[in-house]
């Protein structure tokens, strides 16, 4: 088996979720006592988060470019960056490093698209919601993406910094998202992508008949596959 490599720390709930997904995929196929060959870097996320928000991408990028060679360093015959906001600097991070990356939103397109579904919504962070680099990333796979209106997107961009980044869980919050949720579909996606790596946290299939594309999941179930090829 291919060791994997992470990226993590963005946030560190998140990454606990990857950590356990990859292990548990990783048993399921290979039984017995197998757990995955992994090799991490996690960052100091509140560092990110105010570069993110200084809108200072390129200052990003040098610091994930520096953590991913660390990670290549280390062993990692692929890269997987565990977030999805933070793809809007895989070209930088891909081209500092030797190593394949495996990209998120490549993986869940291609779950979407083998769910039959061509038109989804998408939740995120604004710079997911907002920036071509995911978007454009599933529409080069051939989905129509539908994001939610201006306030609903200011109202799922506060939850993910504000609460679930900081392991909070809100019922309120819950209820938001499924009304976000619900307003997607009634304007025609025929399924969502959960496309923050935390949202599962709060929102999962058991709260809604939407179908619901979880991108932390979907990432390393794929990680693991590509380990095992
Ligand atoms: N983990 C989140 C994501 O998947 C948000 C945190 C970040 O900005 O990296 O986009």
């Amino acid at each position: 088996m291919k060791t994997i490599g992470m990226l993590g720390g963005m946030s560190w709930e998140s990454t606990g979720l990857y950590y356990r997904k990859i292990n548990e995929e990783t048993r399921r196929v290979r039984g017995g006592l197998h757990s995955a060959p992994i090799a991490m870097v996690s960052v100091d996320f509140q560092e990110i988060e105010t570069l993110q928000h200084q809108d200072d991408w390129a200052a990003c990028a040098a610091i994930l470019s520096d953590k991913a060679c660390k990670i290549e360093a280390a062993g990692a015959d692929f890269l997987l960056i565990c977030t999805n906001t933070m793809h809007l600097v895989a070209p930088e991070i891909e081209a500092a490093i030797g190593i394949p990356l495996l990209h998120i939103a490549d993986a869940t397109a291609i779950q979407v698209k083998a769910a039959g579904i061509e038109k989804v919504g998408l939740l995120g962070t604004r710079f997911t919601m907002e920036h071509d680099f995911y978007k454009g990333r599933l529409e080069q796979h051939g989905l129509q993406v539908l994001v939610p209106s201006d306030d609903d997107r200011e109202i799922v961009h506060r939850v993910i910094y504000d609460e679930l980044c900081l392991g909070k869980i809100r019922a309120a919050s819950r209820r938001e998202f499924l009304r976000i949720i619900d307003d997607l579909q009634r304007r025609g996606a025929e399924g969502v992508i959960e496309g923050c790596t935390e949202i599962v946290m709060l929102v999962d299939q058991d709260n809604t008949g939407v179908k619901l594309f979880d991108t932390t999941e979907i990432h390393a179930i794929e990680a693991v596959a590509e380990a095992l090829r």
